[in-house]
């Protein structure tokens, strides 16, 4: 297909727009008579915009580079470097700033946006950055450093805006090294993408990232050190932050300065006029991306700046396209914690049913909003687990198919939508693919993985969030046709999990970047990343805190601690066994009470102090470590406790010594990362008093030894743990626990706990038995050498922590008068302790964590 028109085409703008674009009449257009020519301010050729924070995490600028297959076509050509001056529109040639003209037939603008900051007294201090260009990240990452050392301290960061992008930029803050304070003029995080009950649940992730959130408050000025560099920040609530680096993420503004001079139609609030066909008031000149003003507003993400381009395309080879809004979904990501929203966030549609479930004990919040008969979806919220988000965010403005509630429901709810979706559902918005072109790549392609369907469709390849749903998909529709699926992990990891988990640690590997170069591809997506977390951590890799594994920990990793419903944490020491002496009971009475903690005895045999803010975690553990405690890892994906009852020692039933046996385990296990959490427990007769058989591993006493059963737990599907061997002697017994672990950590799934991984194991209990008990695949010998090396290299993780000055940096502290009692933490008096306030409640006015002695009305 040619140009129906003389063809000389110029697209003014290098970004991402524009190299889709090009890409587009590339591919439509293989044999057509054009030349078309791409004119860029920047130096860079188009660079992956949307993944910029990458930039931190150790890609640098060429690794965002866009594909490079466009330019290699030789009717295109593109000069970066050189931005765009003037429009003659009636000589129709442009001047870009070194003096070149250039003709053309067809002028497309693709100038994108620029980052506005406010008029705030001091943005011109050095130190004060924007955060939109690759110019922008690389000045940031240098200033941070240079600055660091001239103040010879880490330091303190703060981003105005508390949007999406303001979120990633003090992400990217933190990942430098510096502490991150982040201002919001609205009343919550991502106001423009999140209703009260998201927002208040994203403020609490991010702070337990570490991030101290200020809303309902905006930047008055910016103040100046003796050397005249950004040193505060005054805010408009009166107080006033250290800030030795500020970040603006204001907002953004369509570049249309240019067009703008040349006579084009500018709409009220910017951007160039557009109509449906994406030309503006010059019939030779269109606008796509984020430049276009289209019925009065302009965009701020790709996939309608895609949407755009293809319309022009179209037009440009004699189509009849025209452009459509479509309604968009936002994913915040690069930051840590998981918040998405799609369609009617705010239930503004006359009549519509807002269907919430909030769960605080899993830090999650999850809305549906629905039409008047509860049956059509018009628009969604999640934070914490957007794990709904790729399925159902396609469904918007169709039938749900089931009541609303029964997808939020924790467990046992309606499946969410999967590959069976209608072929004009899009599933992927940003390259506006639907569900029938993710098949037809199957079937009239002949593309056989997730991979080539990406490259066939460009499904899947801007901000990823619908690649588990295409996954989905291609897999259905590859099993129909009869074609083996593939077992890779995701489209960057050739082979399934348990492969590349043995070619780690046969390899040594230590870090994610280690991992993608020696055995896959690409930046890794959110299949991939935390599940190469996890086997860093089942590997002894290195601390969790260390630099780009903290990147990839979740909320509680990060400090060390299980963040509370009022964001304050716990403090968890490990009691091995449930056994303590009296004056380790004092130490904890002690610091609980210096502290201000409520303590609690927990159903692990532990004892779990409540009410500890960030910057207390350090002193707290100082504590506890110096006493001779360690982490009880109440936290992370790994061994909890093993509990045991009293056991022969003191019990006149008793066959065995549990609670030595209980010890014992407990040592060995404690710090052993894995898939997900797991518990032990050791009963000394078939009385069962320490409840063994609901354990991931349950071992009770007999006459000749010990039973040891497997894949109990407790919680929403309750399961017990089911025989594995019996009357095993105390060595054997541990060889068994040894060898169970090892295999699940090595072969289950993400996140997957050991009663879905015993249920689910190919040949069932029996051959899972052959595998552990009776050795018979021959892989006993690994097995125990896993287990022999956890043991060996088994470091406090708390203890590791107050050791490094770099680690400590994590918990910085949110006030700035640390006795001062923070005013969000209130607290109402409970038999002799307290609790966090609820509404209604006669509250205590004083913060337990910043109180000596607990202070409280009654
Ligand atoms: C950190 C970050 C994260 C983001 N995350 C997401 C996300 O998750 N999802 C999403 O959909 N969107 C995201 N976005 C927004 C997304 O990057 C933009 O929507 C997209 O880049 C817009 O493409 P564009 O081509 O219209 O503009 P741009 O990508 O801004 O490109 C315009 C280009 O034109 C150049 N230019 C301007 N004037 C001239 C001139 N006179 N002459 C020559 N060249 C000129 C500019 O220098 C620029 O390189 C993110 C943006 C940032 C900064
Ligand atoms: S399980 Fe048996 S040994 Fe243990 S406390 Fe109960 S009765 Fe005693």
């Amino acid at each position: 297909m040619s140009l129906t028109s003389p063809g000389r085409v110029l697209v003014v703008g290098a970004g991402m727009v524009a190299h889709h674009l090009v890409e587009q009449l590339v591919a439509r257009s293989p044999e057509g008579e054009w030349q078309l020519t791409v004119l860029g301010k920047e130096d860079a050729a188009p660079y992956d915009r949307v993944h910029l924070s990458e930039f931190f995490t150790g890609r640098d600028g060429s690794a965002l580079t866009l594909s490079g297959t466009p330019w290699l076509d030789p009717r295109v050509q593109l000069r970066t470097g050189d931005p765009v001056r003037s429009i003659d529109r009636d000589a129709r040639t442009v001047t870009t700033r070194s003096g070149r003209v250039e003709a053309y037939d067809h002028l497309v603008l693709a100038t994108g946006s620029w980052a506005w900051t406010p008029r705030t007294e001091g943005t011109d201090l050095p130190g004060v950055f924007t955060y939109r260009t690759l110019g922008d990240v690389e000045a940031l990452r240098d200033w941070v450093a240079r600055r660091t050392e001239e103040l010879g301290r880490p330091l303190a960061g703060a981003v105005v805006g508390g949007g999406v992008l303001g979120l990633e930029a003090a992400a990217a803050l933190q990942t430098l090294g510096t502490s991150a304070t982040v201002v919001e003029f609205a009343d919550r995080l991502m106001n423009v993408q999140l209703d009260d009950g998201g927002g208040e649940a994203l403020r609490v992730l991010v702070t337990g990232l570490g991030m101290d959130v200020r809303t309902s408050t905006g930047a008055t000025r910016l103040g100046a050190a003796d050397d005249g560099a950004v040193a505060t920040m005054d805010l408009s609530d009166g107080s006033s932050v250290p800030a030795d680096v500020v970040v603006f993420s204001t907002g953004v503004r369509p570049r249309d300065r240019v067009a703008r001079e040349s006579g084009l139609a500018i709409g009220e609030r910017g951007g160039v006029v557009v109509g449906p066909t994406c030309r503006t008031s010059d019939p030779s000149i269109w606008a796509v991306g984020e430049c276009a003003s289209f019925e009065g507003e302009c965009t701020g993400l790709v996939a309608p700046g895609n949407a755009m381009a293809d319309v022009v395309v179209d037009q440009l080879l004699g189509g009849s396209a025209t452009y459509r809004p479509a309604a968009d979904g936002t994913k915040l990501k690069g930051v840590g914690v998981d918040a998405a929203s799609f369609g009617d966030v705010f239930a503004l549609t006359p009549g519509a049913l807002e269907v919430m479930f909030a769960d605080p004990v899993a830090q999650t919040y999850r809305k549906l909003v629905v039409s008047d008969d509860a049956r059509t979806l018009l628009g969604g919220v999640f934070v914490g687990d957007t794990s709904l988000y790729s399925s159902l965010r396609p469904m918007l403005g169709r039938p749900l198919g089931a009541d609303p509630s029964a997808f939020l429901a924790p467990e046992g709810g309606a499946p969410a939508p999967g590959p069976d979706l209608p072929d004009d559902v899009v599933v992927c918005s940003c390259s506006n693919v639907s569900a029938g072109t993710v098949r037809a790549a199957v079937t009239e392609h002949g593309c056989t993985s997730v991979g080539e369907v990406k490259t066939c469709t460009r499904a899947g390849t801007v901000c990823g969030s619908c690649v588990p749903l295409l996954t989905k998909i291609v897999s259905s529709t590859l099993e129909s046709a009869g074609v083996t699926v593939s077992n890779a992990m995701c489209e960057h990891f050739a082979m399934p999990r348990a492969e590349l988990f043995a070619l780690v640690r046969r390899d040594g590997l230590r870090t994610f970047t280690q991992v993608v170069e020696a055995h896959g591809t690409g930046r890794g997506c959110a299949v991939c990343k935390p599940a190469v977390a996890s086997m860093l951590s089942s590997t002894n890799a290195g601390h969790v805190l260390e630099r780009e594994h903290a990147a990839l920990q979740d909320t509680n990793d990060h400090v060390l601690a299980n963040m509370q419903k009022d964001g304050t944490y716990s403090v968890v020491p490990r009691v091995r066994g449930g056994e303590i002496t009296p004056e380790k009971l004092v130490v904890l009475g002690r610091v609980a009470a210096e502290f201000g903690l409520a303590t609690r005895i927990t159903g692990a045999q532990r004892i779990a102090m409540f009410g500890a803010r960030i910057d207390q975690l350090p002193a707290i553990w100082r504590r506890l470590v110096d006493a001779g405690f360690e982490s009880g890892q109440a936290y992370g994906k790994s061994l909890r406790a093993v509990k045991s009852c009293v056991g022969q020692a003191w019990c006149r039933f008793g066959v065995q010594d549990s609670a030595s046996m209980a010890v014992r385990l407990e040592l060995r296990y404690r710090g052993l990362r894995s898939p997900h959490k797991f518990k032990v427990g050791v009963s000394g007769c078939a009385r069962e008093c320490a409840e063994a058989r609901g354990k991931d591993v349950g071992v009770i006493a007999t006459e000749k030894g010990w039973n040891v059963y497997v894949g109990g737990n407790g919680g929403f599907t309750p399961r017990h743990a089911e025989l594995l061997a019996e009357d095993l002697d105390d060595d054997r017994l541990v060889q068994v626990i040894d060898r169970f672990l090892a295999h699940y950590i090595q072969s289950a799934d993400r996140v997957q706990r050991t009663a879905p991984w015993v249920a689910e194991y190919p040949g069932g209990l029996a051959e899972l038995r052959r595998v552990v008990v009776d050795d018979a695949r021959g892989l006993g010998a690994e097995l125990d050498a896993v287990m022999a090396e956890h043991v060996a290299q088994y470091t406090d993780e708390w203890r590791a922590t107050l050791d490094d000055p770099e680690k400590l940096r994590q918990f910085v502290s949110f006030v700035n008068a640390p006795d001062t009692p923070d005013p969000d933490l209130v607290y109402a008096p409970v038999r002799g302790q307290v609790r966090p306030a609820r509404a209604g409640d006669d509250v205590a006015d004083r913060s337990p964590v910043v109180a000596r002695t607990l202070e409280v009305r009654s």
